[in-house]
């Protein structure tokens, strides 16, 4: 038996400035891997591609990997990229196979392509009409009727933060695999509604995605093979972003159908739940030093996220806003995490560890899809560290992959300490601090450029949880989204 195993991963946020060629989608640069290199770096890790590794190694498969990309979220993918990716999966299949196996994202926009996920199906089907294709989707997929034609059997992460993405590639590829052993007959059902849940909504902890994915997981109980509710991702203007569903039972087409429009039904019905109320940025500067300073020595920090420009929604990562307010409002013992700022890092670099600098620091990119334009802010300090900014994760969420801040450095104000990357990552993982000697859980306040992941690695940690409206593409204020080619009307942006 030959599976051909590919990945191909990545979040489109149509509004952001930040470039997706083909580097982005390989850890440190390059081209991504290929082959046993592929299998070597993903073997063993808490991916859907790792989980797809074990499960056609444990069949006796004969594994061919023709790519494994998997880029921080950011603007349109280079058709160059995609054409790259998509013509070896498309080739490995074209070489014959009794399977294939894919660990897409769900939500990737090409310059050419509003469903770079479905178009990929498409051309597979061309290669090969007939072959078990089972593919693995992030949460924030923002379905088209080409992946549920075009694949056999799909499945989606049940939590927010992702910390289930090597079980959703097991339920993926458990089903293609029984399907195989002729133990199964994938028949699948999928549908959307016209919404569009706030990120800073959906998170699996929280109702009502946690009430959703429950009832996915009583239905795979039931005897669905794969159950899915895909909360979406609303900072993509194209027509299908927004909530939707699959669900895959073995050969009884009218059940998949009658479940997958009981899981829209039960996100229609709440609705009013995923819609996010913002709250101004002084309000809560004010709360989070009222929360410091109500809160117990050695608690923990006060969190403050930064979720207007979270880079694993395509953020730039750069913006000064939510960092300037609290240098304003004069904030001690803090630590910031990160501003992507390549410039910045080469100027610490040079000064060398212990020198006292000022810099123009963040702000480099403008934002032209939401009429906004950079804006730097001068900050001195001492530079306290230089790295390499490599680490790999511990924690839950993306469990041991490898991570590349680049060039990074430390800038310590004196109140707080501010990473400066050169490479986007989200800080999710407590890793990410140890590779920057901070110690999140003894300081006061700890601002995050994040919307839910953090709670991954992190949430442990914090005495509280202040969420700050910056400034960014992962804006949660819809106005400013100016939403032209996503279907209408569609809840909240339109009164339904
Ligand atoms: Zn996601």
């Amino acid at each position: 038996m030959k599976i051909v195993i590919a990945q191909m991963k990545h979040e489109t946020n149509t509004y952001s400035p930040v470039p997706t060629p083909l580097a982005r989608f390989a850890v440190g640069g390059g081209e991504p891997p290929e082959g046993d290199e592929a299998r070597a770096f993903y073997k063993g890790t808490g991916s859907a591609i790792g989980a797809f590794i074990d499960l056609a190694e444990s069949a006796g498969a004969q594994i061919v990997i023709p790519v494994a990309g998997n880029a921080w979220p950011s603007g349109l993918v280079e058709d160059a990229a995609y054409e790259h990716m998509a013509s070896r999966i498309c080739a490995a299949v074209a070489q014959g196979c009794d399977a294939v196996l894919l660990d897409l994202h769900g939500a990737m926009v090409t310059q050419t392509y509003e469903d770079g996920e479905g178009e990929l199906l498409r051309r597979l089907r061309e290669v090969n009409p007939s072959v078990p294709i089972g593919v693995a989707l992030d949460m924030h997929t923002n379905f088209y009727p080409a992946i549920a034609q075009h694949a056999t059997a799909v499945a989606g992460y049940q939590t927010y933060p992702h910390v289930d993405m090597y079980e959703t590639g097991q339920r993926a590829g458990r089903a293609i695999l029984a399907l195989l052993n002729g133990q199964a007959k994938p028949a699948m059902a999928w549908g959307n509604r016209p919404m569009l849940p706030h990120v800073m909504r959906q998170g699996s902890d929280d109702s009502p995605n946690r009430e959703l994915q429950a009832r996915c997981k009583q239905m795979e109980r039931e005897g669905a093979l794969c159950a899915s509710v895909f909360v979406g991702f609303p900072n993509a203007d194209i027509h299908n972003a927004g909530l939707s569903a699959v669900v895959v039972t073995n050969g009884d087409a009218a059940l998949a159908r009658r479940w997958c429009d009981e899981l829209l039904d039960m996100a229609w019905e709440l609705r009013k739940a995923f819609v996010y109320e913002i709250e101004p940025l002084a309000l809560s500067m004010k709360r989070a030093q009222a929360l410091a300073d109500a809160g117990k020595p050695g608690a923990g920090p006060v969190v403050l996220l930064d979720h207007s420009d979270n880079c694993a929604s395509g953020g730039t990562m750069d913006t000064m806003t939510v960092l300037g307010g609290m240098l304003d409002a004069g904030l001690q013992d803090a630590a910031a995490f990160a501003i992507f700022d390549p410039q910045a890092v080469q100027l610490m670099i040079a000064a060398g560890v212990g020198a006292q600098i000022t810099l123009s620091l963040g702000g480099k990119l403008d934002m032209p899809a939401i009429g906004l334009q950079g804006q730097p802010r001068t900050v001195s300090g001492r530079v306290k560290l230089v790295c390499d900014g490599r680490y790999r994760n511990f924690g839950p969420m993306a469990r041991g992959e490898a991570n590349d801040m680049g060039p990074t450095a430390v800038l310590d104000t004196g109140g707080v300490e501010i990473v400066v990357i050169s490479n986007h990552v989200e800080p999710h993982d407590l890793a990410a601090f140890v590779a920057v000697g901070i110690d999140p859980a003894r300081k006061r306040f700890l601002m995050l450029k994040s919307r839910v992941h953090w709670r991954a690695g992190l949430r442990p940690l914090a005495q509280a949880v202040v969420e700050c409206a910056g400034t960014g593409v992962c804006t949660s204020d819809y106005a400013m989204l100016d939403f032209k080619r996503v279907r209408r009307p569609i809840y909240p942006v339109d009164a339904m």
